[in-house]
């Protein structure tokens, strides 16, 4: 039986957790972050991916805090679901798949069609208000529009106001910001996240080299709980998985879906 042959029929017996990273994306134009190019390869993540960082240089260095966003809203506009998100959503639609985790903050995989998805990080589609704390779903024309208005405000203004730049809550009118989590930031939702891989029969783990923390506990604690871990990677990783398929998430898992629903 061949690798991809023993994942599928690990995958037809159901309960089956997705958890993926930067890799998934990478295939539809959003650039790993991390990775030489990436976007924290040219803007120090100490300064562009905290949020003191990015109010200091509202302030300081408004034209490179403007280069920045605009480089993030080239990528949001370009970035279109990929096979692998689609593949993830059909196990979804086929009742096999219980839930996606995932650490990437682009909203690829609800465009793709996918219900259950727990954000680590956060999401850029949705806002949180610095006054009342409540969230709201931003969709994605709205989420270029506000950052055109903080570009625009940014490389015109003489000292921006930063109440101008961000979105407004739309519950009480108060200035939002992108409900991501930034560097030193806590991530969202890791308990649920745990107790889903715990309970999991099967951890399928895409593009995500298990190397940032906390996220990367969630393949350990599926081991712990009695899950099989089945990796689809294309190179070295720190998941200690049961099963590995080299190749990219594009081609490798519409090709791993079609023979559990063949
Ligand atoms: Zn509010």
């Amino acid at each position: 039986m061949s690798a991809l042959e023993e994942a599928a029929a690990r995958l037809r017996g159901g309960g089956v957790v997705a958890f993926t990273g930067a890799g998934i994306s990478a295939e539809s134009g959003i650039p790993t972050f991390r990775d030489p190019g990436g976007i924290w390869d040219r803007f120090d993540p100490e300064e562009y991916g905290t949020w003191d960082g990015v109010m200091r240089l509202a302030m300081t260095r408004p034209d490179e805090l403007a280069d920045f966003l605009a480089e993030l809203r080239r990528t949001m506009a370009a970035a279109e679901p990929g096979n692998a998100h689609r593949a993830l959503a059909l196990l979804e639609e086929a009742g096999l798949l219980e839930a996606v985790i995932t650490q990437n903050v682009d909203g690829l995989h609800q465009r793709a069609g996918s219900r259950v998805v727990l954000e680590l990080h956060g999401s850029l589609s949705r806002v949180v208000c610095l006054v009342c704390g409540r969230r709201a779903t931003v969709d994605r024309d709205d989420l270029l529009a506000s950052l055109d208005r903080a570009i625009v405000g940014l490389r015109t203004a003489f000292v921006p106001s930063l109440a101008s730049l961000l979105p407004r809550c739309p519950a009480c009118g108060g200035p939002a910001r992108p409900d991501f989590v930034a560097f030193t930031e806590p991530v969202q939702g890791l308990p649920a996240a745990r107790s889903m891989a715990r309970g999991c029969e099967t951890l399928l783990v895409v593009g995500t080299h298990g190397d940032v923390y906390p996220a990367a506990e969630i393949p350990v604690v599926a081991r712990e709980g009695g899950a099989a871990v089945v990796e689809v990677s294309t190179g070295r990783t720190f998941i200690d998985s049961d099963l590995r398929i080299r190749g990219p998430a594009g081609r490798i898992l519409p090709a791993l879906v079609d023979l559990v629903l063949a």
